[in-house]
């Protein structure tokens, strides 16, 4: 099932081209998302899914947009909602307000504000957590999207983030393959690890190898643990 490492979005959107330009802008932020192309679909999707997030276009086939959303609240669902509206009216804005949504954005928008509204949308459903891992002296800003080890910025893939944020929300533990597939790649491996086992080597590269004290460990047999260290500065 879901874990914490990839958060999880429904995109319910009808315009074919922006509803996968947005499908896989969320994908290569490292997000898992879902796309709905009406609001009947969408709803239902909404309804089942463990969601962390919801992109929901006003203007939709089969059951709007504010259907989608009252159906949702009424049923007693507060996953938030960024609605995207085609017009800048303020009656349109109040109303997706009133009905439960969280934020709004006025089509056409650039995909760096949206990412924006999303991250800003998901920290608020998060605010318990924090907002940067640590162990020693690697650091990783679920906020910024980005890693630090010993003051050095570190350019991840979305995977390896994803890898990496497993690892350190889980420090200590020895995670099987297994669990490793199911939440970063979302997909069980029956027999076939070597996908893991690549990430972690070039994860380890990147983030281990260069620097002390080495903070990912391999447990044969078993899995990978990332060490639990004292944070530590420089
Ligand atoms: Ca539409």
């Amino acid at each position: 099932m879901r874990g914490s490492a990839a958060m999880k979005i429904l995109i319910v959107e009808d315009e074919v081209k922006t509803g996968d330009y947005l499908r896989q802008g969320l994908r290569e932020a490292g997000f898992v998302v879902d796309l709905a192309r009406d609001g009947v679909d969408g709803l239902h999707l909404a309804l089942d899914g463990d969601y962390h997030l919801i992109v929901l276009d006003v203007t939709l086939p089969s059951l709007d947009g504010w259907g989608v959303l009252q159906t949702l609240r009424h049923s007693g669902r507060e996953t938030p909602v960024l609605f995207l509206t085609a017009r800048d009216q303020v009656e349109d804005r109040v109303r997706g307000l009133e009905l439960g949504a969280d934020d709004y954005l006025v089509k056409p928008f650039a995909f760096s504000e949206f990412l924006a509204r999303v991250r800003t949308l998901l920290r608020r459903g998060r605010s318990q957590e924090p907002e940067v891992l640590r162990s020693s002296n690697l650091e990783l800003d679920l906020l910024r999207r980005r890693v630090i080890r010993s003051g050095q910025r570190i350019d991840l893939t979305a995977k390896e983030f994803a890898l990496l944020e497993l690892l350190l929300r889980r420090q200590g533990e020895v995670l099987p393959r297994s669990l490793i597939a199911s939440q970063v790649w979302d997909m069980n491996f029956d027999s076939d690890t070597n996908v893991i086992e690549v990430a972690v080597r070039r994860l380890r590269a990147k983030v281990d190898e260069p620097f002390e004290p080495k903070l990912i460990r391999t447990v044969r047999g078993m899995g990978y643990v990332l060490e639990a260290l004292p944070p530590a500065r420089g």
